[in-house]
C-alpha cells in the first residue's frame, strides 16, 4: 500500500536522520523532497505546499532544534500532520433509525457493491445488526445478481424488483420490506455510470430525498488518484455525504485520493476497502494509515486481527497440548486457518514495522499455504494426530495426494518437527511459558 510513497518518504528522512542538529538548510532539503514525494503520490500541489509549510513550521520551532534526536521528531511532525490530513480521528459509521438506512453512491466500477456486501457482512458480524441489501441499480440486470450473489454468500437478504424502472420507488419499498421483516440497517446499492452525469445525480438524489438516509458514504476507487478527489466533489456538493469509502487500496495505488480526499469535501474517510473477499473491511484510522505510510507499520490492527479470530477455549486447547508435547498437524492446520481470516497475507505483514519494505517485492498470494494445507489435507486423521507414524510410504502416498514431490512432504515433515522440538525446549525452560495466550 502506498509503497512508493512510503520509499520516497523516507528518502527525503535521510536529510535529518542521523544528524546531530537540525538547521534550517536540512529541514529545508528535506521539506522539498517531502512535497515532491506527495506530488507525484497524486496529492494536488495546494494541498502538499500548505503541508509542507506546516511540516517546516513545526521542524524550525524551538523544541525541534534543541531535540536530542531530532530526524526522530521529524518523522513524528510529518506523521502527525499526515494523520490530520486524513482527518485526525476515526470517524463512526452512523446507524440511526430503524430501520438505519445507508445509501451507497459512486461511479459504476468503483466498487459499490462488492463494499454494500461487506459494509452488510462487517454489521452482521460485528455489530450484530440485521441488515437488508437492496439492489436500486434499474439499468444493469447484472448487478441484482451480483448483489444477490454477495448476500447469499454472507447470509443477508437482497431486495429486489427485477421488473419496476423506478429507483425511488424500489427504495421505499425496500424500507417497507425491512420494517415488516425486522431488519434493523438497510443498505440501498445505487446504480452508476461510467462518469458524472445528470442524470444519475438527480435518481439519487431523489433516492436521498424520498428515504432520507441517516448515512451516504460514498465510494470511491482509490487507483484513481485525482479524479477520485474532483468526483468526490461533485457528490458531495449534490448529496452531501457523510463518509467516503476508499476502495482496492490493494492495488497499486499512489496514496493521492487517500491524502487529499478530506481536505477538498471536508468528509472523513469511514472505511477503506481492500481485496475482493467479503470479510476484508476496515474502518479507516488516519492515524495508523499514517504509521504505515511511514514504514512504521501497524502493530494496533495487526492485534486487533488476531484478538477478533482469537477463540479463548481454542487456545486454551493447543496450550495444553503445547505443554503436552501433542501439538500435532490438526493443530497446525487450525492455526494457518486462524491466521488465513486474519487477511491478506502480505498486508498484515506490512503491519510489521519495517517489514513492508522487506516484502514488498515478494509474490506472496492468499494462496501462500495452499501447498502446506493440501499435504496436512491428503493425510489420515490417525497421521495429523500421531505425526510419527508417517514413514516413507505414507510420505509417497501424502504427496500423491497433493500433487507435491515427496521432497516436499520431507521437507515440510522436517520443519514441522523443528518446530515441535523447539516447544519441547520451551516447555523445559524454567519459565516455560509460551506466550499462548491464556483463555
Ligand atoms: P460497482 O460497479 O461500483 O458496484 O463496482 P463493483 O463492486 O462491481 O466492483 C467493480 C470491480 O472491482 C469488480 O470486479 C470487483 O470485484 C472489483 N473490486 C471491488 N472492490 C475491490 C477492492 O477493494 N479491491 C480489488 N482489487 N478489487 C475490487
Amino acid at each position: 500500500m502506498f509503497e512508493s510513497l512510503s520509499e520516497r518518504l523516507e528518502t527525503a528522512f535521510k536529510q535529518v536522520k542521523g544528524q546531530g542538529r537540525i538547521t534550517d538548510l536540512n529541514v529545508a532539503a528535506t521539506v522539498k523532497e517531502i512535497r515532491k514525494a506527495l506530488v507525484d503520490a497524486d496529492v494536488n500541489y495546494k494541498i502538499a505546499k500548505e503541508f509542507t509549510d506546516k511540516v517546516k513550521d513545526k521542524a524550525t520551532g524551538e523544541k525541534v532544534i534543541n531535540a536530542i534526536s531530532p530526524g526522530q521528531l521529524m518523522v513524528k511532525i510529518v506523521k502527525d500532520e499526515l494523520a490530520g490530513l486524513m482527518g485526525g480521528e476515526a470517524s463512526e459509521l452512523v446507524l440511526k433509525g430503524n430501520p438505519a438506512v445507508i445509501l451507497i453512491a459512486g461511479l459504476q466500477g468503483s466498487g459499490k457493491t462488492t463494499f454494500s456486501g461487506k459494509l452488510a457482512n462487517y454489521l452482521k458480524l460485528k455489530k450484530g445488526k440485521s441488515p437488508l441489501l437492496v439492489a436500486a441499480d434499474i439499468y444493469r440486470p447484472a448487478a441484482i445478481d451480483q448483489l444477490k450473489v454477495l448476500g447469499g454468500q454472507i447470509g443477508v437478504d437482497v431486495y429486489s424488483e427485477p421488473d419496476t424502472k423506478d429507483a425511488v420507488q424500489i427504495a421505499r419499498n425496500a424500507v417497507k420490506e425491512a420494517h415488516s421483516k425486522n431488519k434493523n440497517v438497510v443498505i440501498i446499492d445505487t446504480a452508476g455510470r461510467l462518469a458524472v452525469d445528470e442524470a444519475m445525480m438527480a435518481e439519487v438524489a431523489a433516492i436521498k430525498d424520498a428515504v432520507q438516509p441517516q448515512e451516504i458514504l460514498f465510494v470511491v476507487d482509490s487507483m484513481t488518484g485525482q479524479d477520485a478527489v474532483n468526483t468526490a466533489k461533485v457528490f458531495n456538493d449534490r448529496l452531501d455525504f457523510g463518509g467516503v469509502v476508499l476502495t482496492k487500496l490493494d492495488g497499486d495505488t499512489r496514496g493521492g485520493a487517500a491524502l487529499s480526499i478530506r481536505y477538498i469535501v471536508d468528509k472523513p474517510i469511514k472505511f477503506v476497502s481492500s481485496g475482493e473477499k467479503l470479510d476484508t473491511l476496515d474502518v479507516f484510522y488516519p492515524e495508523r494509515m499514517a504509521q504505515r505510510i511511514l514504514g512504521m507499520g501497524d502493530i494496533t490492527t495487526l492485534v486487533e486481527k488476531a484478538q477478533e479470530q482469537f477463540d479463548a477455549e481454542q487456545a486454551a486447547r493447543l496450550e495444553k497440548k503445547i505443554r503436552k508435547n501433542q501439538f500435532d498437524f490438526a493443530d497446525f492446520k487450525q492455526q494457518l486457518e486462524q491466521i488465513k481470516k486474519m487477511g491478506n497475507i502480505k498486508d498484515l505483514l506490512g503491519m510489521i514495522p519495517g517489514v513492508g519494505k522487506a516484502v514488498k517485492d515478494l509474490d506472496i498470494s492468499d494462496d501462500a499455504f495452499k501447498g502446506i494445507e493440501a499435504m496436512i489435507n491428503s493425510m489420515t486423521p490417525e497421521e495429523r494426530a500421531n505425526p510419527d507414524v508417517i514413514d516413507l510410504s505414507r510420505r509417497k502416498r501424502i504427496a500423491k495426494g497433493a500433487g507435491k514431490d515427496v521432497s516436499e512432504v520431507h521437507q515440510f515433515m522436517k520443519q514441522f518437527d523443528q518446530m515441535r522440538q523447539m516447544m519441547k525446549m520451551m516447555n523445559k525452560m524454567p519459565m516455560g511459558r509460551m506466550g499462548v495466550p491464556r483463555g
